[in-house]
């Protein structure tokens, strides 16, 4: 058991990278964190991220199994981490895409208000929005009142879940706030997301045991910001009085090109040109050309500010990237 004596948090899907830098943050603010994770999802590197957390086994699609955790655990915080989060694959895999991040929230929604029947009261819900489900916008930057036009089976259920969080707010007075998450990344990003794929394939470059990375499309633009900023914006806005709906961005769109661009100068490359193969296969059925997320809101209302630029992050995850691959150490 933990010694925390805080208010209690139970993170959904703890072992991905937002559930690890919110954990984490969660416990040095002295919260108690109980995490779920899918049975065997967890290698002992990424539990390493994760001490003085406690972990349960919940496959976020079980309604059960989700009730009996929230009645034992009787956390003060629910945060949904637990999501499909790829939209590339998501093309592949719909079904299972809508079960995890749309009828999962509709699951959760509902055992919330069943506790509150019960107990007169339900935790506070943080549910992550996605600003994918912008998708093509006659708005730039988008606000927390932009129309979604999603692109992807991904963006679509992520629109579904947006919507039912604040219809549960609105029909049954539960404390539920979503934020609209722009791209953010970290070293823990797997390397399905391109921003990882690249510093991955940078530090092998650098390191000689590789000559090039094949990339889709570099004109798409996106506001990338920092994983471990974003994720104390999901804790900020469950202190708030009234619950309500944030953009977390940066404010600032990048192309592709110029990440690419910062990744190879962290090792020196002033051209990647070179190292660089387009490859039509990674291109998507429909793309998202340009986001950008306007945080005015969550600034001025949360006192939210990013403490990293993307040329920070990007450095940093290029470095450790190498650090991996010289000690041999995955994560
Ligand atoms: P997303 O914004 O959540 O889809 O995050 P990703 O990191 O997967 O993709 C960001 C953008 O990079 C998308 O517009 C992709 O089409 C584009 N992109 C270009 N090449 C690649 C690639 O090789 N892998 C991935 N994942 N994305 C790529």
């Amino acid at each position: 058991m933990s010694e925390a004596s805080g208010p209690t948090a139970l993170v959904l899907g703890v072992g991905g990278q937002d559930g690890v830098y919110l954990a984490r943050h969660l416990l040095t603010l002295g919260y108690r964190v109980v995490g779920t994770v899918r049975e065997d999802a967890l290698d002992g590197d990424r539990a390493a991220y994760l001490s003085g957390v406690e972990l349960r086994e919940l496959d976020v699609r079980d309604r059960a199994g989700f009730a009996a955790i929230l009645d034992t655990v009787r956390p003060d915080e629910v945060y949904n981490l637990a999501g499909f989060t790829s939209v590339g694959a998501s093309w592949g895999q719909a079904e299972l895409v809508a079960e995890t991040n749309g009828m999962a929230v509709l699951r959760i929604l509902e055992e919330l208000v069943a506790h509150q029947d019960r107990h007169g009261s339900a935790p506070r819900y943080f549910q992550p929005s996605s600003s994918e489900m912008f998708g093509i916008s006659d708005q730039q930057p988008q606000t927390e009142g932009t129309p979604h036009h999603p692109r992807s089976p991904y963006a679509v259920t992520k629109s579904f879940a947006h919507h039912l969080t604040v219809n549960y707010r609105e029909s049954y007075g539960l404390f539920t706030c979503t934020g609209t998450l722009y791209n953010h990344e970290s070293p823990l990003r797997p390397q399905q997301f391109v921003t990882r794929k690249i510093t991955q394939a940078v530090a092998e470059i650098a390191l000689g045991r590789r000559e090039q990375v094949s990339l889709g499309n570099l004109d798409v633009r996106r506001d990338w910001g920092s994983a471990a900023d974003y994720a104390r914006s999901m804790h900020l806005m469950l202190q708030q009085d009234e619950p309500a709906d944030f953009i977390v961005a940066t404010g600032v769109s990048r192309a592709l090109s110029d990440v690419l661009a910062l990744a190879f100068l962290a090792v020196g490359i002033d051209d990647p040109t070179p190292y660089v193969v387009q490859d039509p296969a990674l291109m998507r059925p429909a793309e998202v050309v340009d986001l950008a997320g306007d945080p005015t809101k969550a600034r001025e209302q949360l006192g939210w500010e990013p403490a990293y630029d993307f040329e920070t992050v990007v450095d940093h995850m290029v470095r450790v990237d190498m650090r991996r691959l010289e000690t041999g150490v995955e994560e």
